[in-house]
């Protein structure tokens, strides 16, 4: 029995689409929503009788998007609770809803609630206005507060701000005030991630068009500085190489995930795996809604990892996390060590201490945290 599987559902509909983003999310398709949450009922309801699902108990949900808070307030809540009835939960689950402060009205957080979420993730992404335009965000810095105490007052005592940094134009003074109106907030945990400029996003051509630039690499490490020290003094731990949490919210189903163990992916591009089986569903709305509905699965891939691809794939993920991965956990789970798998390529990244062995725990070290994606490329 496998006691520690997650859902993700994924809802790909957006307000307007960010000038950054490469996620399968949609702007202007509404109408089709109605008929997307159909599906995805349908979907959880085939899954929950799945051979595949046997055998587990569930203990995170996450709903994530686009921006799930766009749904109506109801039928949210209905799709939420209708997870929960459909597949046996453990008895504490964590059930995360992802938001924008655009989208989150009282009913909703009111309605999200009393079906059972535990927990709300934010994008706020800056609190400098110019940034907020920069980003094609919609909404205000005034808007994330106010979604923020609005939270509040509907009782979630969980909440999440995700925040980005490496802005065009944006210094470490003005990454500073971000962060200090964020934490003036006093959330429980922060997701705070490096601009990615993605091809083919308008970004990414206003940067081609040098209509923008991208801060010097000093101001972005001097903005690194700023946030460990401004969090850590504010009571923060980072656990992940973005993530921050005050003790006892870490995100759960985010660490299955680094951990690498077992979450089923519902809706248009979700990724599932399942013990090793990677399952990912079509990616565009209308054609997984034509899919599920005329009970065809809608899987658009299928690959079972061998287990030399699924231990790297082990190595890579829980490096993400700062206490790294534990090395009789490997090697329990996959029968051999990072040392003895690795050899030479694991001895050199140890010696140049970009690596760090602690209470049987591989991790990177502190030095290498900034350079983590050329490390862990050495290891793929
Ligand atoms: S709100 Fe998020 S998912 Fe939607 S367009 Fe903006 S970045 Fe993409």
């Amino acid at each position: 029995m496998d006691e520690n599987t997650g859902i993700y559902l994924h809802i790909p509909y957006c307000r307007s689409k960010c000038r950054y983003c490469s996620f399968n999310s949609h702007a202007g398709r509404e109408h089709e929503i109605s008929a997307y949450l159909d599906a995805l009922r349908r979907h959880i309801s085939s899954m929950a009788d799945h051979p595949w699902c046997k055998q587990r108990i569930f203990s995170s949900l996450y709903i994530g998007g686009g921006t799930p808070t766009i749904c109506e307030s109801n039928a949210l809540a209905e799709l939420v609770a209708g997870c929960l009835a459909a597949f046996p939960f453990s008895s504490k689950p964590e059930i995360t809803v992802e938001s924008n402060p655009n989208s989150l009205s009282r009913d909703t957080l009111i309605a999200l609630r009393q079906c059972g979420v535990t927990r709300l993730s934010i994008g706020v992404q800056s609190f400098d206005p110019v940034d907020l335009t920069i980003l094609g965000r919609v909404h205000s810095t005034d808007d994330a507060s106010a979604a923020f105490f609005l939270s509040r007052r509907a009782g979630f005592d969980n909440v999440s701000l995700d925040l980005m940094f490496g802005l065009p134009g944006q210094t470490a003074k003005s990454w500073r005030h971000t962060l200090e109106s964020a934490l003036a907030l006093a959330p429980e945990h922060f997701s705070l991630y490096e601009l990615m400029v993605e091809q083919g996003t308008p970004l990414a051509g206003m940067i081609q068009r040098k209509e923008l630039s991208l801060p010097a690499e000093d101001e972005v490490v001097e903005m690194a500085l700023v946030t460990d020290t401004l969090l850590a003094a504010a009571g923060f731990e980072r656990y992940e190489i973005s993530n921050y949490a005050r003790p006892a919210f870490a995100c759960r189903h985010n660490i299955n995930y680094w951990e690498n163990r077992s979450w089923l992916g519902l809706g248009a591009g979700a990724v599932g795996s399942l013990s090793g089986m990677k399952i990912t569903n079509v990616a565009d709305p209308a054609l997984y809604i034509q899919r599920v509905t005329s009970g065809v699965a809608p899987y658009s891939a299928m690959e079972c990892l061998c287990r030399e691809a699924l231990f790297r794939e082990t190595v890579i993920m829980g490096l993400r996390m700062i206490k790294g991965i534990s090395i009789t956990d490997l090697e329990q789970r996959f029968g051999f060590s990072p040392k003895t798998y690795y050899g030479k390529e694991m001895d050199r990244l140890l010696e140049k201490n970009l690596l760090v062995i602690t209470d049987d725990h591989l991790h990177l070290s502190q030095q290498a945290l900034p350079v983590a994606n050329q490390v862990l490329s050495r290891l793929v």
